[in-house]
């Protein structure tokens, strides 16, 4: 991708009602655009690294054995009814017809998916059974804030899976436990699984997905020793308490809630009656869980927890784009050629090598183009000018990382595949 084609532009100065990192550089950067509180458009940079994170989402739950579908947004008034919520959930949008009729616009869609999947269950052998979609979800949030951390409109990873027993519904749960670990660490992220209310479903705890950062909103109580955490709204400890675990001392921190797993138990299978012939020949009731991962607050929070005061840090997972090439004018013709000679072959071969690559071809300052360059953050940047030309080499500066270093030319190739892969 060339600069120059990119329909976007960065701005020179963050938005001034920026609350936040993400929504300073993300809005900064041309990532997303806001339409208005809580609700944005994804941009071109922006949708490459929401897909990259949506990626691996997906290839995680498919490998607990996920079927993805795509359920609608809008939902009728009468699942509500049925399960009691049309009038509970305070951030449910509702929207009526011009012919009288009322909807919902899908905060979760437990409403759905429950008559949904329990259309085809019969017998115990139709079960356990695991159906997740990536979907847009509304929530009428009272207050839309920290960028794209807290819409009103945002993409969620929903997935539900039915059981015949308890022991089996807790076995799963676990594996989905297991593979949301390995999605936020192939996000680049350090995550605190955190023991959090059951919400309206359980008695018992849930398990949120927490990243540590200043702009969370949620208070932990976390072990400095050990994995314990508790979410400080059910919490029985107090900061400077022994670790009930390690009986390491508990501090508080705060965090950014991007994932949440409960055990439904009988909750909304009651409701919708989901009921299956047991091996006894009993008629039983289904069991459920629930989990979400807020794949447009994921890349948010992603923002949070890797930038500096110039720009992003993308992990090579998710970079919009791997490689980031700045070439430098010269004003002597001949150096100038050979400048945009070189440049351009490079950026070709790698393009050729199905290497991602974003070059800065713009007629800007070098100044302009070093800092959109850690504005946008990709994880390698290539500077090519007259100085690096009389070594026969180009300026390798990976973003992480604080001091760049000369590659001679016919390496850089090499080395940039070895950089990806590392
Ligand atoms: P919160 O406590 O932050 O309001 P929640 O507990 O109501 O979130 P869940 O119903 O557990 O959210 O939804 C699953 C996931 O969807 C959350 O863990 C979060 O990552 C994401 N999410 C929830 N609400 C929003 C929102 N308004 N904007 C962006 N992402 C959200
Ligand atoms: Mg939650």
């Amino acid at each position: 991708m060339k600069l120059s084609k990119l329909f976007t532009k960065t701005s020179k100065m963050p938005p001034h009602d920026a609350d936040t990192t993400n929504a300073k550089f993300l809005l900064q950067g041309s990532f997303v655009h806001q339409e208005m509180a809580g609700v944005y458009s994804w941009l071109p940079l922006g949708l490459r690294v929401l897909n990259k994170v949506v990626g691996i989402v997906r290839e995680e739950i498919d490998a607990i054995g996920g079927q993805e579908i795509l359920m609608p947004a809008l939902q009728p008034k009468e699942n509500w009814d049925t399960t009691g919520r049309w009038n509970t959930v305070d951030v449910l949008f509702k929207i009526k017809s011009q012919t009288g009729k009322e909807y919902a616009l899908g905060p979760t869609h437990e409403e759905i998916v429950t008559p949904l999947v329990g259309s085809f269950i019969r017998s115990y052998k139709d079960l356990p059974v695991a159906v997740y979609q990536i979907q847009t979800k509304y929530r009428d949030e009272l207050r839309a804030k920290s960028g794209i951390l807290r819409g009103r409109e945002f993409g969620m990873k929903d997935l539900y899976s039915f059981h015949a027993t308890q022991e089996d519904l807790e076995r799963y749960y676990q594996e989905v436990l297991q593979a949301y670990v390995r999605i936020f660490q192939r996000c680049g992220l350090d995550v605190k699984v955190v023991e959090a209310s059951g919400g309206s479903f359980t008695k018992k705890f849930s398990h949120e997905f927490q990243v540590v950062t200043p702009a969370g909103e949620d208070v932990i109580l976390a072990c400095s020793a050990c994995t314990f955490a508790q979410n400080s709204e059910i919490t029985t400890f107090k900061e400077g308490d022994k670790c009930p675990n390690c009986g390491g001392i508990l501090t508080i921190v705060k965090g950014i809630e991007v994932g949440n797993i409960f055990d439904l138990n009988k909750k909304f299978s009651e409701a919708f009656k989901v009921e299956f012939t047991a091996e006894d020949g009993s008629r039983q009731t289904c069991l459920m869980g629930c989990y979400g991962i807020g794949t447009t607050r994921l890349v948010g929070t992603i923002v949070e927890a890797l930038h500096d005061e110039r720009g992003i840090i993308w992990p090579k997972s998710v970079a919009p784009y791997h490689v980031h090439i700045v070439n430098l004018n010269s004003k002597d013709e001949a150096t100038q050629a050979k400048i945009l000679e070189t440049t351009l072959s490079l950026y070709e071969d790698l393009k050729k090598e199905g290497i991602e690559v974003i070059w800065d071809d713009r007629d800007a300052s070098p100044g302009e183009k070093l800092a959109d360059a850690d504005l946008l953050g990709m994880p390698l940047r290539i500077l090519v000018s007259e100085k690096t030309l009389r070594e026969d080499s180009i300026e390798w500066k990976p973003r992480a990382e604080k001091d760049a270093r000369l590659v001679r030319l016919r390496d850089v190739l090499e080395e940039i595949q070895t950089f990806i892969k590392g």
